[in-house]
């Protein structure tokens, strides 16, 4: 990634390895695997608030954390932040976070969004799009009902592997257990319409081109194609429908952005202040819009036309965290039946 290894020779060459030598908490360093445009904003906001300016450095997951382990006691980095519970659970099951006591974040972030070790800011559900003229929402109200003998040839999905997909499987084995959820996978896997490839926009859109009847996706982009202005865009919208599945029982099983403080932060003060600033209202509402996903605070509104068009559903409570610890053996169950 040129544009990663631009962004750290700047950093250091700013300082930003000598960061110990610093006074601390006058400045924050933090390791990002989450790049939005939006961004920005919320962290230009942070500087303004408190005077902290943040050293950020951007590269995907595994670099980042690779690199914290790497770093060991001499890390400069204060907060890791990511998306999806299970790489959160990654991180913390290397032992690179430090709990973080904060009335601010209990009091403002409900209880099954916060882990031992870090927080969740924001929410994205996992769906079920159909295209309306092959299909009937009727046909998939659950994410079990994927596996149903009569979907045969129907289902797209990304691959099983993927960690959106492992901590959905975690949702299955935590409410159905081992045993159903692989008899599940291995439905789902006898109803491919195609071998997985491609994220979760292609599915949407290969449901739209009907090449399949049915496919699992994130809301956020299901709502960037209804947001979206692009003629090509607007003409997969029209061809398909959403259905949050599960609304009968345990509900729709919702992922999330997180963040935590890192063991070795040498600016731990600036970490709190910074991880509590992202339960802010108006950090909530940059943090979870840029990327068409809900604040984990209730009382922040985020106007949004997609996602006020998708509307209220009934989200899965089960906490995050014990969600987060399931997902390897989702990787196993997954493995077993078939689901790469
Ligand atoms: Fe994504």
């Amino acid at each position: 990634m040129k544009r990663t290894a631009l962004v750290t020779s700047i950093l250091l060459s700013l300082g930003l390895a000598g960061a110990h030598a610093n006074a601390a908490d006058a400045e924050l360093n933090l390791y990002s695997a989450r790049h939005y445009q939006t961004d920005e904003a919320l962290y230009a906001n942070f500087t303004k608030q408190t005077g902290i300016k943040i050293n950020r450095i951007e590269a995907k997951e595994d670099e980042l954390l690779e690199r914290i382990r790497n770093e060991g006691a001499n890390s400069p980095a204060d907060v890791f932040i990511t998306v999806d519970a299970s790489r959160l659970a990654k991180a913390d099951e290397l032992g690179v976070f430090a709990p973080v006591k904060s009335m601010i974040l209990e009091a403002r972030i409900p209880a099954h969004l916060r882990a031992e070790n870090w927080y969740s800011y924001s929410t994205r559900a996992r769906l079920i799009v159909y295209n309306k003229e092959t299909m009937k929402a009727a046909q998939v109200p659950t994410y079990e009902s994927l596996a149903d003998p009569a979907l045969k040839g129907k289902v797209c999905t990304r691959s099983g592997g993927h960690p959106y997909n492992l901590s959905l499987g975690a949702a299955l084995i935590k409410h159905n257990g081992a045993e159903k959820t692989e008899q599940w996978a291995r439905g789902v896997v006898a109803n491919f319409a195609r071998a997985p490839k491609g994220g979760d926009t292609d599915q949407i859109k290969a449901v739209a081109a009907g090449e399949c009847g049915v496919a699992i996706a994130n809301s956020y982009y299901l709502a960037r194609l209804m947001n979206s202005d692009k003629a090509e865009d607007k003409a997969v919208v029209a061809k398909i429908g959403a259905v949050w599945p599960n609304q009968n029982t345990w509900g729709t099983h919702i992922n999330v952005s997180g963040a935590g403080m890192l063991k070795h932060a040498p600016n731990k003060g600036a970490a709190v202040k910074f991880l509590e600033y992202l339960a802010s209202d108006e950090a909530q509402a940059y943090f979870a819009n840029g990327n068409n996903e809900w604040p984990v605070v209730a009382s922040v509104k985020v106007s949004n036309p997609a996602l006020a068009t998708l509307g209220e559903f009934k989200a899965d409570t089960l906490p995050i965290g014990e969600l987060a610890k399931t997902v390897t053996e989702a990787q196993r169950i997954y493995d077993r039946a078939g689901f790469r």
